[in-house]
């Protein structure tokens, strides 16, 4: 399978910044990429990403709510991301967990919602500093996994992203080894809830991913791409870890 390079400008961006994916798309489309290519925007700019630049590649949300639409303001659903021209939406993540008190069983209803509008749900788990100094890395994620995902995923609508908490947006990474261990204990736990699909389903790696490591990472087995914060702002930083995932 093709791997996934999708970005997270997390609450970054005005209409100036479609500059970036002008930029962007204009470089893919002379050079065609050898990864699937997301790029997850505030709600704010998805609509117009959406009709002026995103032909190259894809749109995606950076949070959804569960329900369909109702009283809840300030929330998005998944099937206006969807409308706005979004075809994948990240779950999830720590900073939404660690901000927002989001729990596993709300993680697991947005990402059934993300399915029950036709997006393609990214499901974010990973171990503090504190969990992994304590050996609990694998734990923890187990954890996450049993309650974040819910049934009948498809490797089709889910993937999923390991992202140690420790290496957001601080330029540390995990060793190549521990990068390793985790993605592959995550595929098994993934075999063994959904069988085939599970064996198919992307595992990305999200966590201070930039052009410089990106070769090492990415070519790790189980890796099925990157989940990209900080580096996905700049086209031409983001356009470096799309032709490493191309080269793999
Ligand atoms: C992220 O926010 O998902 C992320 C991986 O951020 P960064 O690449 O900046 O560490």
């Amino acid at each position: 399978m093709r791997q996934l390079i999708a970005g997270n400008w997390k609450m970054n961006g005005t209409g100036k910044s479609l500059a970036e994916l002008s930029d962007l798309r204009v470089a893919l489309a002379a050079k065609p990429p050898g990864a699937d290519v997301l790029v997850c925007l505030p709600a704010t700019l998805i609509s117009r990403a959406f009709a002026s630049v995103a032909h190259e590649f894809e749109l995606g949300g950076e949070d959804c709510h569960a329900e369909v639409s109702g009283a809840f303001t300030g929330d998005v659903s998944a099937e206006m991301l969807k409308d706005a021209g979004a075809s994948a939406v990240i779950v999830g993540h720590s900073e939404r967990r660690q901000y927002h008190g989001e729990t596993d069983a709300e993680v697991a209803a947005k990402a059934k919602a993300a399915h029950r509008a036709g997006l393609l749900a990214i499901v974010c788990i990973g171990e503090s500093q504190s969990e992994r100094d304590s050996g609990k890395a694998l734990e923890i994620c187990t954890k996450q996994l049993d309650g974040s995902l819910p049934d009948g995923l498809t490797a089709a609508n889910t993937a999923l992203a390991y992202e140690p908490i420790w290496a957001i947006g601080t330029g540390r990474t995990p060793t190549s080894a521990d990068i390793g261990q985790v993605h592959s204990h995550i595929r098994a736990c993934l075999v063994r809830r959904f069988g085939e699909e599970g064996q198919g389903m992307r595992i990305l790696y999200g966590g201070s991913l930039k052009p410089s490591n990106a070769a090492e990472i990415l070519a790790l087995p189980d890796v099925g791409g990157g989940l990209i914060g900080g580096a996905s702002l700049k086209a031409a930083d983001f356009l470096a870890i799309i032709a490493e995932a191309a080269a793999t």
